[in-house]
């Protein structure tokens, strides 16, 4: 056996991969290196990257910029304890998020990933209440369709038919969940969009801690794309109730939808957003939680202080490097880029709308969605793909592509016409 079958062997035999079989795996492709949009895998093929590594590599791979940031602190010092600890890239990277983000965020937590920043999000708004004297309110109010991460918190707050509840039944927080929000991006409003969380909100807001909700786009509960006026909705439900609103930006944050922040769209601030995937540019694992200095003040009230602390806790390795991606998002044309990027996706993907396998075809910012009117069979599309040359790992219905910011347009040209080739052989 040459060395390329026995790791594959090897990886079958003893390792996990997400949402996957260990005892009757299926082979996952070996990828030796990355550069640009392209990964190279072990027999030597260059597959054109249609998924960021899940929205985070928005800049490509092996980037110079991000490869000198990651030197050039690897050098001095990949980690310390935050205990008692500070540095200068924790401090300069939470700096430029409370200045990037809306003026209310003034506080940064650093997570080690999206699922622990929500985790801390729900800890903030917790401990916010009972610093407030209001225990009572330890509930949380999200829409149906929603994906928020594996940890158990984050979990409970995932689509309870869609997000892996029928599992956790017994150990999963019951919490409120209202239709998915109904009104498309581009749909002119009406008020019954928002009347079933208006009810919900109204019957339950003495025990409600928090909506927690990702505007605009729901990511891995479903790819939709819904209003910002719902957004705006919920935002004034929540005032006029006295509940916190908790934004999960970890999929739609830098630049992704076509604006910085998915919550720009409805010019609305949450009290607490969750950052995580494209925060280093995909390099490596990190995340935050912002929270408002109402939140903060919350918390602190009577000498409380928010009960978290990982291990890695702002990894300066990882700081660094979120430093310089953003610098880098920042100092280039990444609205240009998304803008054409969604333009080409819309026209790369229209001839789909004609197969009759296909339910919907849709694209906002730097995200391509075709949505079969049926499950597709992961392990036989997603060889497809890779014979195409391309990379593209669609999920239930889904077939969707978010790709690197960088991507030119004979490349993407090139992945859209993948998707049409496979959607209209299904
Ligand atoms: C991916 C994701 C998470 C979880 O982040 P991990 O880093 O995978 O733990 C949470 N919320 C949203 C919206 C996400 O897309």
């Amino acid at each position: 056996m040459d060395r390329r079958h026995r790791l594959a062997q090897q990886d079958c035999d003893h390792v996990w991969h997400p949402y996957a079989s260990i005892v009757d795996p299926p082979l996952a492709t070996t990828i030796v290196s990355a550069d640009g949009v392209r990964l190279y895998t072990a027999e030597g093929q260059a597959l054109i990257d249609g998924m960021s590594s899940w929205w985070a590599a928005i800049h490509g791979y092996n980037h110079p910029v991000l490869n000198n940031a990651a030197h050039g602190q690897i050098d001095r010092m990949s980690h310390v304890m935050f205990g008692g600890i500070t540095h200068e890239p924790a401090v300069a990277l939470a700096s430029m998020l409370v200045d990037l983000t809306p003026e209310p965020l003034q506080k940064v937590f650093f997570a080690d990933s999206g699922s622990v920043s929500v985790e801390v999000a729900i800890k903030m708004a917790v401990q916010y209440w009972h610093g407030m004297g209001c225990p009572e309110k330890n509930r949380f109010l999200t829409v149906r369709s929603g994906y928020h991460g594996d940890t158990f918190g984050a979990m409970a707050l995932c689509d309870p038919v869609t997000g892996m509840h029928e599992h956790f039944t017994s150990v999963l927080q019951q919490h409120y969940f209202a239709e998915s929000p109904g009104c498309r991006f581009d749909e002119s409003w009406d008020d019954a969009y928002i009347q079933d969380f208006r009810q919900l909100m109204e019957a339950h807001h003495q025990q409600l801690a928090a909506v927690v909700l990702e505007p605009i786009v729901q990511g891995a509960g479903g790819m939709r794309f819904y209003s910002p006026e719902y957004l705006r909705q919920v935002k004034m439900l929540c005032e006029a109730h006295d509940v916190l609103l908790v934004a999960d930006e970890i999929a739609t944050g830098f630049g992704r939808t076509g604006e910085l922040f998915a919550c720009n769209y409805a010019g609305i601030s949450p009290d607490i957003m969750c950052l995580g995937k494209a925060l280093t540019g995909g390099y490596m694992t990190l995340a935050a939680t912002l929270a408002t200095d109402r939140v903060s003040r919350g918390i602190s009230k009577n000498g409380g202080v928010l009960m978290h602390g990982p291990t890695f806790m702002a990894n300066p390795l990882a700081c660094a490097v979120a430093e310089a991606s953003i610098r880098l998002l920042l100092n280039g044309p990444w609205r240009e880029s998304v803008h054409r990027i969604e333009q080409r996706l819309l026209s790369g993907l229209a001839p789909c709308r004609g197969f009759s396998g296909v339910a919907d075809v849709r694209a906002l910012g730097a995200i391509g969605v075709v949505e079969m009117k049926t499950p597709v069979d992961l392990a036989a599309v997603q060889k497809q793909f890779v014979n195409q040359g391309v990379w593209i790992r669609p999920f239930g219905k889904l077939i969707y592509t978010m790709p690197p910011y960088i991507i030119s347009d004979d490349d993407l040209d090139f992945l859209t016409r993948a998707i049409v080739r496979v959607a209209g052989s299904l």
